[in-house]
Formats: C-alpha cells, sequence, structure tokens
C-alpha cells in the first residue's frame, strides 16, 4: 500500500501497544508514523507549589524503564522512538515541521497542566496547518457509552456504580499490531536518558516490596499474569486487599495503570475470561468494583475540572486546616509517634508505593487528627508515588478531607482501631520500623503521642519514640 499520509504518535500516559487507541487510529487510516516520547522537563526537572519534586526518582525510574520497553516492543514491529527532554508543545512541532506530517495523534488528557500542553502543541501545529487528533483509552469505559452525559456523573460512587455496571457494557480491549509502519527519517532516535538526566539518585529497590515495580508494558502483561493465571491471587482478593505487608494481597496494577503500560480494558477482559475459564466470585467483581473507582474519580475530575485540586474541593466546602510545616515534616517522615502511621509513611518513603488501607489511614491522621491542610498531603503524594494519577490522588485526598464525593461528613479513621484490625501482630508496623520491635502491640497500637486541647480543635503532638 502507498501511504502518502504522515503521523506522530505521541504517547503520554499511554507507554503501550495493546489497547491503544490513537496507534490503531494511525494505522487504520493507512499512516506512515513516527513515535514519540518527550520527558516533559517540567513534569520531571519542576517542583510543585510546595516545594517538593513533581515526580520523584521511584516513579521517574518506572517511566523511564516503561519507555525503554515501549521502544523495544516498537522496534521489533520494524518502528523505533524518538526520546527527548524538553517541552512536548514545542519539540514535537519542530518534529512535525520536519517530517512534514499531517497529524500528531495522542492519548487525550483532562487535567489542567496536561491540557495546557496539549492546547499549546495544538495551536503551534495549526500555525503549519496540522492538526493534533486525540484517542481515548484511559478508562473502563468510553465517555459516550454511559448512560448520563459527562457533567451529571453521580457525584457519589454508589450512585455512579448502579447506573454504569449493569448497563455498560466494557469494550474489548484493542489487538497490538505485529507491524508498525514508520517514517524513515534523519531524525536521531536519542538517547534513553537516566536519573541523573533529571538529577535525581539512584533508586535502591527495596527488597521485597519494590522487587516487581518494574516498568513496562511486558512488566505491566507479566503482573497481570501472576495475579490471575499463575497464582489465581484474584480469587481471594476481597479476603486479602487490606492487608499491608507483601505483594500479593492486592494487584498492583496500580503503576502500570497509572503509566498506561496497562489498559484498564485489558484487564477487565482477563477477568472475564479468568470467571469464565476458572472462578467468578465476590473476590472477581471486588477488583472490577476498584476499576469502578478509578473510572469514577476520573470521571469526577473532568466534571469538576480544576476543583479536584483546591482546597475547598469538588463540594466547595469551607473547612479549616493550617498549613503547618512542623507537623507536616513529622507525618512525611514518619516521625509522629504513632507507629502505624508511621510505618505506613516509612514505606512510602523507602519505595514509593503504600497500600489502599495505608493511604486511607495516613491521609486521615493528617487531615484530621494534626489538622494539617490537605493540599500537603496530597501534593506530597503526588511527588512520592510510583502509581501517581492526578484523578485518583487528589479525588482520594477530596474525599478523605471531606471536600469531595464522600456522601459521609464525619468519616474518621481511628488509628488504634485500625492497627489492632488491619496489622493485629504489628508484622508490618515492626517490618518497617525495626527499632520499636521491642514494644509491645498494644503500645504499638496506642502510640506515643500526647493528647492536648487547644481551643478549637484536638490535636496530638510527638513526644518521642520512647
Ligand atoms: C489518599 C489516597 C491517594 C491515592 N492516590 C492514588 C494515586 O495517585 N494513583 C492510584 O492509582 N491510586 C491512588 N489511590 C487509590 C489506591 O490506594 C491505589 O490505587 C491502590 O492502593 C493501588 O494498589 P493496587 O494496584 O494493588 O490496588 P488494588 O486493590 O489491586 O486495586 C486494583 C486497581 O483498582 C484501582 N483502585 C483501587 N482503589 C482505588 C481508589 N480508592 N481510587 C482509585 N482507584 C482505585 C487502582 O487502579 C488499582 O490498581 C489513592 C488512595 C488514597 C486513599
Amino acid at each position: 500500500m502507498k501511504r502518502s499520509r504522515r503521523v506522530i504518535l505521541w504517547f503520554r500516559n499511554d507507554l503501550r501497544l495493546h489497547d491503544n487507541e490513537s496507534l490503531t487510529d494511525a494505522i487504520d487510516i493507512g499512516a506512515e508514523i513516527l513515535p514519540v516520547y518527550i520527558f516533559d522537563e517540567r513534569i520531571f526537572k519542576g517542583h510543585t507549589s510546595l516545594g517538593f519534586e513533581k515526580t520523584g526518582r521511584f516513579r521517574t525510574k518506572f517511566i523511564i524503564e516503561s519507555v525503554a520497553n515501549l521502544r523495544e516492543n516498537l522496534r521489533k514491529r520494524g518502528a523505533d522512538l524518538i526520546i527527548r527532554i524538553g517541552k512536548p508543545e514545542e519539540i514535537i512541532f519542530e518534529i512535525a515541521r520536519q517530517v512534514k506530517s499531517n497529524w500528531v495523534f495522542c492519548n487525550r488528557e483532562r487535567t489542567a497542566e496536561e491540557v495546557k500542553v496539549q492546547d499549546r502543541l495544538e495551536k503551534n501545529l495549526w500555525s503549519i496547518g496540522q492538526e493534533l487528533r486525540y484517542g481515548r483509552g484511559k478508562m473502563l469505559y468510553y465517555t459516550s457509552d454511559l448512560p448520563f452525559p459527562v457533567n451529571q456523573t453521580p457525584d457519589t460512587f454508589t450512585n455512579f456504580r448502579k447506573e454504569v455496571e449493569r448497563i455498560v457494557q466494557v469494550r474489548p480491549p484493542l489487538p497490538t499490531p505485529d507491524y508498525i509502519p514508520y517514517i524513515h527519517s534523519d531524525i536521531d532516535p536519542g538517547p534513553l536518558p537516566k536519573l541523573s538526566d533529571f538529577g535525581k539518585s539512584e533508586v535502591e529497590i527495596h527488597h521485597i516490596e519494590n522487587k516487581m515495580f518494574a516498568g513496562g508494558e511486558d512488566a505491566g502483561l507479566a503482573q497481570l499474569k501472576y495475579y490471575f493465571w499463575d497464582n489465581k491471587l484474584v480469587s481471594r482478593y476481597k479476603e486479602t486487599r487490606n492487608e499491608l505487608l507483601g505483594w500479593d494481597f492486592s494487584s498492583k496494577f496500580s503503576a502500570w495503570l497509572a503509566s498506561g503500560c496497562l489498559s484498564p480494558k485489558m484487564i477487565y477482559a482477563e477477568l472475564h475470561k479468568f470467571e469464565q475459564r476458572v472462578k467468578k466470585n465476590e473476590s472477581t467483581y471486588w477488583l472490577f468494583f476498584e476499576l469502578l473507582w478509578r473510572d469514577f474519580f476520573r470521571l469526577m475530575g473532568k466534571k469538576h475540572g480544576n476543583k479536584i485540586f483546591c482546597f475547598s474541593g469538588t463540594r466547595g466546602v469551607d473547612i479549616k486546616a493550617k498549613t503547618d510545616w512542623d507537623k507536616f515534616r513529622l507525618w512525611a517522615n514518619g516521625n509522629t509517634g504513632m507507629p502505624f502511621v508511621d510505618a505506613n509513611m516509612r514505606q512510602l518513603n523507602a519505595t514509593g508505593f503504600m497500600s489502599n488501607r495505608g493511604r486511607q489511614n495516613v491521609a486521615s491522621y493528617l487531615v484530621k487528627d494534626l489538622g494539617v491542610n490537605w493540599l500537603m498531603g496530597a501534593e506530597y503524594f503526588e511527588s512520592l508515588l510510583i502509581d501517581y494519577d492526578p484523578c485518583s490522588n487528589y479525588g482520594n485526598w477530596n474525599y478523605i478531607a471531606g471536600v469531595g464525593s464522600d456522601p459521609r461528613e464525619d468519616r474518621y479513621f481511628n488509628i488504634p482501631v485500625q492497627a489492632r484490625r488491619y496489622d493485629p501482630e504489628c508484622a508490618f508496623t515492626r517490618y518497617w520500623m525495626p527499632e520499636l520491635g521491642h514494644f509491645s502491640n498494644h503500645e504499638l497500637f496506642e502510640g506515643f503521642v500526647q493528647t492536648i486541647n487547644e481551643p478549637d480543635r484536638k490535636y496530638r503532638v510527638e513526644v518521642n519514640h520512647g
């Protein structure tokens, strides 16, 4: 086939060849393709408004690995990946001019910083008679399949779930192409960057918790196979999902989902196959249920726009909190004196990962016990999490801070009660805080803090770790 159409395929948070709508569309229109990935210097070298690294070393490493794997898989199919560090709207514009492409295809982002970049690129492309075309594929569902317009998405998860789960079918994932028609040009593919190119130090892989968070589509698909088919762990997910210590208690799909190495539709298709061939039970349903949360928060981001990043949240609630750096630092460094909170924060600091149970508890502790501005916690998570996703992170923080989509206004995680229930032998706490090993379980549950009264709020202050 003679191919006269030329498409630059801009990979963003869709670092995969399976179920990639932009890639499929470009092939379907018979175009020659130039795949490109830009490490946006603002994201990989920049800082959040409070001064944290915007992308910490765990996620940076994961994404470098993911981009390396993407290039490998493209090369196996006759193509390559152009890799650069800089501003996508400038670099892609230059490449588009050089190769005289017709379009840039990419996955559409919906959160403010990403939208700004795609809008700037689109404007630049117009000046040379080219266009940006968007693909979809971040969610389980296509918004056009939903039984309501996006701006009328129910604001509580239960209502959302009930409206979609019985009516809307998840579409099958798009296939991985065997061959990708490539635009051969004299453009240098460019080297894969190292952590040091972004001013970050090497990551020491933690020998248990972190061993399998290897970036890339291949590693993501391998984890899917491991969790579903090799070990059938999904068949007891509902009973294990709140555990804290180890690798197997939950799917660990989040990092691959956030970078787009795994497509949610691919997970769903495999889950469906598993239910037909092996077992269908409450656990298999529950994994689907959790993936629905991910869609829900993305839809909240679409519906409420920048409100998810604002102090008063999607509901515009007038809350009180302090930007208290002293208390924040105790929390962030795992030094609050509440071992259950501190152990979780130390895990985050050492690995870039924390369980869902841990995230709920530490977030609640920061906001409800320490009375600290939730945005500080959310930005810290943004920096550190290996699986950071703007809608999931800020949506969950909105929820815990009581400014989001939680129908309960008084949700509070009582740390000693939670520690007793979810870490009954203190195995997790002792693992991350071996220096506290000689304390009794009771002491570890209750913690080493004093409660003092202030006129307007009860809060806890550190004394010391005994
Ligand atoms: C304060 C806070 C911040 C969070 N920030 C993020 C974030 O930045 N990125 C992120 O992916 N998740 C975030 N979560 C949700 C959740 O904690 C993680 O998705 C989960 O712990 C990842 O582990 P897993 O893949 O083993 O999850 P599993 O329990 O195996 O769940 C399967 C998948 O379902 C989705 N999921 C599960 N729970 C949630 C949830 N509450 N909200 C949205 N999606 C969910 C994830 O994609 C997850 O990979 C946050 C939760 C809290 C309370």
